[in-house]
C-alpha cells in the first residue's frame, strides 16, 4: 500500500519496517557495522546503515518529502544544509530562533562565510523587502523562544518567485501543523531529537527534501563531515516516532489550556502561545533571580534545557550566554509533555505561589 493516503497517525507506525515474510520481525534490527562486503548497496559506515534508513522514510513520509538524511544531532543537520552555500553568499534569516542557529549564522557573518540580512521574521513586508538578492531564505516558525509566527506560505512563495534556496527548520511547529515543503521549501530541518525521538534520550537531526541533486549535495556532506547518527539512536528516534503523534497531540492540548490559565493569572504577563504546539512563553511578576526560583520550586515540572520530550520542562531562557538579549530576563520557556493538565496547573500554580 502506498503511504500517500495515509494519515500522519498510521505513517508514523506503519512505515519503516522491514519486508513481511514468515518469521520476520516487526522492527528494523539494530545494525553495528563499520565496513561492508564489497560491491553492495553500502561501503563504508560513514556512507550508510540499515538503521538509517526506516527512520529516514518514516521523516520523509510525514514531511512529503522524497528523500531524508539523518544527523548526529539538529546542529549538524543545519551545518551541512548552510554548508551548501556559496561563500559570501547573502541569506535572510529571522534575527530571533534557536540559540544555536542565531550563534552559527553570527559567526559565519563575521568570518564572510555568509552575508546573514537578519530580518523579524515575523514581518512579511520585511522579508520580502530583505529577498531581492538573496541567495537563501532560513524559516524558522514558530520562532524559539518568543514563538513568533512567520506568514509561512507567502514568504516561500516569495522566495521561490525570486529563486532563492529555502530551509525550514519545522522542529517547533512539526509535520502535524505544518510541512514547508508542499508551501514549495526546499529543505525541511528537524531536531529529531525533540518531537519526533520524544524521550530526551538521544540527540538526532534531520533533512527532508524532494529534488534529488540536491539530496546528493547534503549526503555528499554528511559524509565528509562525518556527522553521522548512531544506529542505536537511530533505532530509538524511529522508535519515539510511533508514538510521537499521540505524544504531541496530547502535549498540545496541555499547552493550550496551560495557556489560557497562565494568561489570566495574576503573577504572569506575556503570554506567548501561537495556537499550535506545545511550547509556551511567559514572563514573570519579577526578576531574572525570581524566575530561576519559580523553575526550581516546581516538583513535577523539571527545571532543564531542550523541550520535546513526554516529561514538562521549563527554564529561564536567558540563564543561556548565547540566548538574544532581546528575550527578557523573567521570561521563562515551558515545554509541555504528556502528564495530566491537572497535576501540571497545581505544580504551575504552587510553584509560583510558592518560590
Ligand atoms: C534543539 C533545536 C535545534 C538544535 O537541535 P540539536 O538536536 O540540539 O542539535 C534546532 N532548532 C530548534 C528549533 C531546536 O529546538
Amino acid at each position: 500500500m502506498s503511504h500517500e493516503n495515509l494519515s500522519p497517525e498510521t505513517i508514523a507506525i506503519s512505515l519503516g519496517r522491514p519486508e513481511r515474510s514468515a518469521g520476520a520481525g516487526l522492527n528494523v534490527p539494530i545494525t553495528m557495522n563499520s565496513t561492508y562486503v564489497a560491491n553492495g548497496a553500502i561501503n563504508y559506515g560513514r556512507t550508510g546503515n540499515q538503521t538509517w534508513e526506516p527512520l529516514e522514510e518514516a521523516i520523509s513520509a510525514l514531511e512529503e518529502a522524497s528523500s531524508t538524511l539523518i544527523f548526529s544531532s539538529g546542529m549538524a543537520a543545519i551545518t551541512a544544509a548552510f554548508s551548501i552555500l556559496p561563500h559570501g553568499a547573502p541569506i535572510v534569516a529571522s534575527h530571533e530562533g534557536y540559540s544555536g542557529t542565531m550563534s552559527l549564522l553570527k559567526r559565519y557573518h563575521s568570518e564572510g562565510r555568509l552575508e546573514v540580512r537578519f530580518v523579524d521574521i515575523t514581518d512579511t513586508k520585511e522579508v520580502i523587502a530583505q529577498l531581492q538578492g538573496a541567495a537563501f531564505l532560513w524559516v524558522e516558525s514558530p520562532t524559539n523562544p518568543g514563538l513568533g509566527v512567520a506568514e509561512v506560505g507567502v514568504i516561500i512563495g516569495e522566495a521561490k518567485k525570486r529563486n532563492l534556496g529555502v530551509g525550514f527548520d519545522n522542529t517547533f511547529a512539526t509535520p502535524l501543523n505544518q510541512k514547508p515543503l508542499t508551501f514549495g521549501a526546499d529543505i525541511v530541518m528537524h531536531s529529531v531529537t525533540k518531537y519526533l525521538a520524544g524521550h530526551s534520550d538521544v540527540l538526532l537531526g534531520s533533512l527532508s527534501m524532494k529534488d534529488p541533486a540536491l539530496h546528493a549535495r547534503l549526503q555528499n556532506a554528511r559524509m565528509s563531515f562525518g556527522s553521522i547518527a548512531g544506529p542505536f539512536e537511530s533505532w530509538l528516534a524511529l522508535r519515539g516516532i510511533r508514538t510521537f503523534p499521540l505524544r504531541f497531540e496530547r502535549a498540545q492540548e496541555n499547552a493550550a489550556i496551560l495557556a489560557t490559565r497562565l494568561a489570566a493569572h495574576l503573577s504572569v504577563s506575556n503570554v506567548r502561545y501561537p495556537g499550535f504546539g506545545a511550547i509556551v512563553s511567559f514572563q514573570i511578576e519579577g526578576d531574572a533571580k525570581k524566575a530561576e526560583a519559580v523553575c526550581d520550586a516546581a516538583t513535577l515540572i523539571t527545571n532543564a534545557t531542550s523541550l520535546g520530550g513526554v516529561e514538562t520542562t521549563w527554564e529561564r531562557r536567558r540563564r543561556w550566554e548565547l540566548e538574544s538579549h532581546s528575550v527578557p530576563e523573567n521570561l521563562i520557556r515551558l515545554s509541555v509533555g504528556c502528564e495530566h493538565v491537572e497535576d501540571l496547573w497545581r505544580d504551575i500554580q504552587s510553584a509560583l505561589a510558592g518560590s
